[in-house]
Parts: C-alpha cells; structure tokens; sequence
C-alpha cells in the first residue's frame, strides 16, 4: 500500500543495517575467538571433496603389509630380504628407491652387510629416513637425529621423514625441509619431487589426492618375483609400513586413516602436481563479503521504487552462494584457496536475523493492522499517540455503513475501505489513514490545519466531504456515501464521538470531543439533582395562555416545567425531560406539575375565575399502574372540579404505542374529571380517524403545521381539513406555536377554537398569568407583558 510505503521503507532499512551490524560483529568475534578456524577446516574438507584427484602413478609403494608379514619370517624381518627387494628393483629398472623405514638400529652383522652391499650395487643412490628425536639427558630435553647405520649412510641420500600432527590427529602441514641440530635435511616428499624449497617452511598436503590411485605393491611379491617390470621401471619406488600391526597411521581429511607413507607420498604428489595453494586471508574475504552486501544493501535504499527490491535475506543468500561457486570454481582452475568459514557466517547470521527481524515485524504489523484491508488499525493509531500524546486526531464516520456495505462481498467491504482511506489520505498529507472501526476512519491533522484554528477545520472538513461527492466504486458497485467529521486533540476515542455526535445532530462536523462523555456524565447529575430541585424550588412551573376563539378570553393555559439549576444552570425541559422519561424518574414531576396545577386552577376559581390548566403526560406513564392510581387518588383528593378543570395532554404517539392499556388509563383519567388532549398531532402516525374511539376531548395541532401557515398551501389544506375533520368527530382543536396576528387571522378563518403561542403569550409565571385571565382578546396588550414571561 503506498500510504504506509515511508514508514516501511524507513523500518526495512532498520532492520538489515541492525541484522549487517551484527552478523558482522558474530563473524568477527567467531574468527577472533578461533571457533571459525574449526568451521573453516570442515568446509575445506567439504569443498575438498570436489577436487578430488588421482596420483601421477609415477611414485610406486612398496607395502610392507599384511600379506608380507604372514608370508615372509618372523619379523622384524633380516635385513637381507631388504638387499634382495632393493636389488630386484634395480633390476626391473625403478629410478629411485626410498624408504620409509629406519635403520638406525643394528641388527645381526651378515644381514646389515648384505644391505649396505645391495645398496653400494644399485645403480641409484636409495633415499634414507632420519628422524628427530627427543632424549632426556637429566633434567634436560635433547634433540637428536637417528641416522641410518654408517654403512648404509654411505651410498644413500639421507631426507626427514618427520611429520606433524594437528591436534585433531591429523597431518595438514609437511615441511620442505628440517634443520635438526643444525643439520639441514630436505623431506621425503621434497626429495622425491625434486622441488627444492626452503627449509623449515611447510606446505599443505593436498588431501585430495587419492590414495586408492597410488600404485602400490606388496613387499612380498616383489620378493618372489611377481612385479613386472613396467610396475616399477623408470618409476620412484617408496618402502613403508602399510600392515594395521605396525602402527603408523594416521587419519585424512577425505579417506579415512591412512599408513603414514600414503601421507609422504601425497606430499610428494602435492608438490609434484603443484598442488600447493596460496591463501587468502580470512579477515579479507569477510571484509569483502561486508562491503559488498554493505554496498549493495546502500544503493538498493537509494533506489526509491520499493516493490523492485530484493529482499536482504534473499540477497545475503544469493551473495552467499555466488561467492561459493566462485570459490569452488577457483579451487578447479586455480591454486588459491579463499577461506569462505567467516564470511558464510556473516552471511547466515545476517539472513538469520533480518528474517527474525522481519518476523517480529511482521507479527507487530499484524497486531496494527486491519487484515482484510490491509489499512492500520486504532491500535496503530494509538501507538502514534503515545508519542505525540497532544496529536489532534480527526476521525470520518461513514452515515448507514452497514447498510451500505451489506451489499458487498467481503472483499468489496475492504476494497471499500481502501478507497475511503484513499480518499482521506489527501487530508492525512504524508501520515496514515487508520481504520478504527467499520465505517469508522481516523488520521492526524496536518500543522496547517491546527493553525487555522476553528476556521481552519472548518475549512478542512468542508473540503473532506467535498471528497466524498463522487460515489465510491467498490466491488463492481458505485457507491455514495456520506460523512460526518469529529476532532479532538489527543484522543481517538473522543475524535469518534465528536464525529457520532455530529451525525447525530445532522452536522458535517463536531469538535465538542467529549460532548458525548460530558453528557452522560450531565444525565446523572440531573437525576442526582431531581428530588431536591422538586423540594427546594428550582423546577418550577409556567403557565402559558390559550386564546379562546370564540369569546376572545383567556380562560385557559398549559403548564411548562422550567429547572432553574444552581449548578447546572437554566435547564430547557426539551434537555431534562427525555433523561427523566428514560430513566423512569419523570413520574415525580408531572405529579409535582399536576398538583401545582391543581393548586392554581382552585386559587383562581376562588378568585372568581374559572378557568382550565393543562398538564404534559409523557406516553410511557399511561402504561405505568402506579403513576396511574397515584394520579386517580390527586384527581380524587382534588374533587370534581367546580369549573374549568384540568387537561392532560398525551402525545399522539401514546395511544399508538399500547393501544389497550393506554385506552384503559385514559378512560380512568376521564372517569376521575380530566379532560383528555392529544398533543403534537401530526408529528405521528396517528390520524384522526384512528384517535376517533379514543377518550380525548381535545387535539393539539403541531406548530410544525402553524409556523408558515399563512404561506404555506399545503399546511392550509391539512389544518383545514383537520378541523373540519376534529369538529366532525367531537374533538376541539388548538393551535400551538401561533406567532403572529396573520396566523391567528388564518387561524379563526379556518374555525380553530384555541390559539397558543408567543403571540399570545409566552409561558409565565402564575402572578402574570393571573393578571391576565378574562381579559379579552388583546394580543398587542399580552405582549406587552412578555418581558415577565419565564
Ligand atoms: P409542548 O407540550 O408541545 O409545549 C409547547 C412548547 O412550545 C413549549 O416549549 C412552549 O414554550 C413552546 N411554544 C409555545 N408557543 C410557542 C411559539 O409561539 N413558538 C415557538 N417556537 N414555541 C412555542 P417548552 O416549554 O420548551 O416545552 C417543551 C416540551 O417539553 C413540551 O412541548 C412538552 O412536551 C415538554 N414538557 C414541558 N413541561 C412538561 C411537563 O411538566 N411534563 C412533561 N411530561 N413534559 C413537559
Ligand atoms: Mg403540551
Ligand atoms: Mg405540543
């Protein structure tokens, strides 16, 4: 998705210079620690085993083994049957005869002279073994050199057959020569292969030379004859033990252990093959493998189109097997070894760890992100905000989104939420748009629009749902939708509310973030504060006039609660009535209004005037059977009134919702003396006809009707007709919301008994009301007397 392309771009570069710094450090430490030197010597080994060659063929062992052992007599053997091998294979015509085996020590006289005779008679001097060797003189460790016997030595070249093993038993290094004493002596392998070659400096032996290619024969055979010539002429012809009994082995990189003169003839071959390797130095080649995944991992950041990267992981692999190929390629064709042991850990540790890396990440990315879309979800939001905890968060509520989305499959939900967030990321600028809910978006406001104060959200918000002009296209369908914004700083939550607050008020959009909470919190307060504003005062009830029409007399009004809160201020009963009707708190104040109004109609009677208040029942207290029988007992104790009497007005709504107990309540009103009013009519589904078998007396025209009456055809037509209608069915009729003398003209036109409105009076207090009550028609004299209206 592009919108989070920064963030993730940013996170992917993190993490490979995280995972390249410390694969590099592990390699380092590795070959500093010499645990890499151990790995290096398997995979030379390994890589070993594809440069696996044959022997020249042109070194011939003569083994002393087994066979030999049981043929010949009991060993050691009598240095005659030496005399006769050496001789036969001077005679089969062998270039050069050597031996790994010692003749330091004397053995029986005749049989040393026949030795040193063979060798005075060969036509080639034989090459002699000696060996370093350790004596303790004392205290004292002494080097010395085993010779061959003096009379052997004379027609003999003397080399070092002296090997050393690594701690794992095994021979890697052969020197070409040895000073012992300060006696120089070439090696075996030097001797044979003619090379030359400082002394005290080793050389590798190729361990890849195939012992099974040596051509070998058994001491026995030559002894009794059974070599050809072509075995052994022209060819170089070594001596040693090969029998298990004897010892003298020793383990090889690839073919398992060796006799110690297999190990002098692969020297020799090494050298003869010129199988010695110059060697790279491990540092260097990691440095190299670092630099290069290094540089390449730079130019791939710089390259700004993201979806054609490799992937690091994939790279380091990639880089990793180049660079092994290149080495097994150059241990074909050429001599120099590249030890790979350090920079194939870099390169594992760094894939190892830029994938935990990018699993970790991804697990995280999982956890912040709305799957299905694919958008960041209000936890991701969240996390933002914990850094810049005064954000100003605005949120997008999509009006009827599950309506609207109930059409599309799931993947059309998604690809719908795509497109919303598309469309909103013009208002995030570089940030992201976050997927809170379903229907539900949020983003952070660009500094510009925090600037531009109220103005300045105004503006944003008027230009966001702009956005949303052209319908929306997801899954196949076109869609239209439309949004309500909301805003708060710091807070998803109240930004969400904000925009909720604003769809329900039927605005674009709302900043009042905690106007949701605050009212909550403002309904428990009211019900904390209602039983102590009944007693203490602070409900108190207005009296707003009725017009007669036909006498032109003010002989009748209707009671409107008015909450003067000293902590919650001047309360609109529009605000308090709905929380005291949902609560089920609104039965104390209508009794509380209904004896006030019993109160005054028996204060005004007394004064001569005899005239009917009317008190609101809110539909849900027909049903109540308390509310009920504690009404019927006021009316009771109240007595039949002398005059005038006391209307309950019930909103249309009432005899809809429970027709049956509603019916029955009311009739049980009318039984103990109150006159029954349908309030608002209109507003509802009621219509006359159906209000027909109900109780009532009397219907209340809605202002709705009467505001633009005197304008209004259409209105003309309903209020006619439903006075017409009303006086047809028994019913009178008032008007409320008269404003003006125009309406009330319209009004008395048309045959309406009762006016109510401002311009007959605004809702006031007993001592005005009282003052006007007979007085006749005179609206211009009531207005006068607004300004003590409540
Ligand atoms: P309602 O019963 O329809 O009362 C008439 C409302 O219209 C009153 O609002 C009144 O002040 C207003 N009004 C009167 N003449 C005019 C006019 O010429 N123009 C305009 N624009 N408005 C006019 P109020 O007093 O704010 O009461 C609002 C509603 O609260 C009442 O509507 C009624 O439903 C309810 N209410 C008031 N007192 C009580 C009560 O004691 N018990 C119950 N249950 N509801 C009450
Ligand atoms: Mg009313
Ligand atoms: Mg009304």
């Amino acid at each position: 998705m592009w919108f989070t392309k920064v963030s993730r771009a940013t996170r992917d570069t993190q993490m490979s210079a995280a995972a390249f710094f410390a694969a590099l450090t592990l390699a380092i430490l590795l070959g500093v620690s010499g645990i890499a030197a151990g790995m290096e010597h398997g995979l030379r080994d390994a890589r070993d085993t594809f440069r696996i060659a044959p022997a020249t063929g042109n070194i011939v062992i003569v083994e002393i083994d087994g066979r030999s052992l049981q043929a010949l007599p009991q060993w050691p053997w009598p240095r005659g049957l030496y005399a006769d091998a050496i001789t036969e294979l001077d005679r089969l015509g062998a270039a050069q005869i050597a031996f790994d085996v010692e003749f330091s020590a004397r053995s029986i006289p005749e049989q040393d002279l026949r030795m040193a005779q063979a060798l005075a008679q060969i036509s080639q001097p034989t090459i002699l073994p000696t060996f370093r060797q350790q004596n303790r003189a004392g205290a004292k460790v002494v080097i010395s050199e085993s010779l061959p016997l003096e009379q052997f030595r004379k027609n003999a070249f003397l080399a070092s057959v002296n090997v050393q093993a690594a701690p794992d038993g095994r021979i890697d290094l052969y020197s070409f020569g040895e000073t012992t004493n300060g006696t120089p002596r070439p090696s075996l392998a030097n001797m044979l292969a003619h090379t030359g070659g400082e002394v005290d400096t080793n050389f590798r032996i190729d361990p890849a030379i195939d012992p099974a290619t040596i051509p070998r024969i058994s001491f026995v055979d030559l002894i009794e004859g059974r070599v050809a010539r072509d075995q052994v002429a022209g060819k170089q012809v070594v001596f040693g033990n090969t029998a298990i009994e004897l010892g003298d082995r020793y383990p090889t990189a690839l073919f398992g252990v060796q006799p110690g003169v297999i190990v002098h003839v692969q020297a020799a071959e090494t050298l003869i093959q010129s199988r010695i390797r110059a060697e790279a130095p491990a540092p260097l080649v990691l440095t190299c493998a670092a630099l290069l995944l290094g540089s390449i991992l730079l130019a791939r950041n710089r390259a700004n189109t993201v979806r054609r990267r490799m992937n690091p992981s994939v790279l380091a692999s990639v880089l990793a097997v180049v660079l092994l190929a290149g080495a097994l390629a150059l241990d074909q064709v050429s001599w120099v070894y590249l030890p790979l042991g350090l920079a194939l850990v870099f390169f594992a540790a760094f894939v190892a760890e830029r994938s935990a890396l990018a699993m970790i990440a991804n697990l995280e990315e999982e956890r912040l992100t709305n799957m299905a879309s694919g958008l960041p979800n209000a936890r991701a939001m969240q996390r933002v905000l914990l850094r810049k905890p005064d954000a100003r968060v605005a949120s997008a509520r999509i009006a009827d989104f599950a309506e609207i989305t109930a059409m599309l499959e799931a993947s059309g939900q998604a690809e719908m939420d795509r497109a919303i967030a598309r469309r909103l990321s013009v208002l995030a600028g570089e940030g992201e748009v976050y997927r809170i809910n379903a229907g539900v978006f949020a983003w952070f406001t660009s500094d510009a629009v925090e600037a531009g104060g109220r103005e300045g959200l105004h503006e944003a918000f008027a230009s966001a749902r702009a956005l949303f002009n052209a319908p929306i296209e997801a899954g196949a369908e076109r869609l239209r939708v439309v949004t309500h914004f909301g805003t708060s700083k710091g807070s998803i939550e109240h930004a969400v509310d904000a925009s909720e607050l604003a769809r329900k008020r039927g605005l674009a959009w709302s900043a009042d973030a905690s106007a949701l909470h605050e009212e909550t919190q403002y309904r428990q307060r009211l019900l904390g504060e209602l039983d102590e504003a009944l007693a203490n005062g602070a409900i108190t009830v207005v009296f707003q006039p009725k017009l007669a029409m036909a006498t032109g007399a003010i002989q009748s009004g209707e009671c409107l609660v008015r909450w003067n809160s000293p902590i919650l201020g001047v309360i609109s009963p529009a605000d308090f009535i709905p929380v005291l009707e949902e609560k089920n708190r609104i039965d104390d104040l209508t009794l509380f209004v209904l004896r006030e109004a019993m109160r005054r109609q028996r204060e005004a009677a007394a004064a001569g005037h005899s005239i009917n208040l009317a008190v609101n029942i809110s539909a849900q207290l027909l049903s109540d059977e308390s509310f009920v029988a504690q009404l019927v007992s006021e009316f009771a104790r109240f007595g039949q009134p002398v005059s005038g009497g006391i209307t309950l007005e019930v909103t249309e709504s009432a005899p809809l919702q429970d027709s049956a107990s509603a019916r029955e309540a009311l009739t049980r009103m009318r039984e103990v003396g109150a006159r029954i009013s349908i309030d608002d009519y209109g507003t509802g589904q009621a219509t006359l006809n159906y209000l027909q078998g109900f109780p009532a007396q009397e219907i209340k025209l809605d202002q709705s009707f009467i505001r633009d009456l005197v304008d209004d055809r259409k209105d003309q037509i309903m209020v006619q007709s439903t006075i017409d209608l009303a006086h047809a069915l028994g019913f009178e009729i008032v008007a409320e919301g008269v404003e003006t003398q125009a309406t009330l003209d319209a009004l008395a036109k048309l045959g309406c008994d009762y006016a109510q409105g401002w311009h007959i009076g605004r809702p006031m207090a007993w001592e005005s009301f009282a003052a006007i009550l007979g007085a006749s028609a005179a609206p211009e004299r009531e207005q006068a007397r607004e300004g003590k209206a409540a």
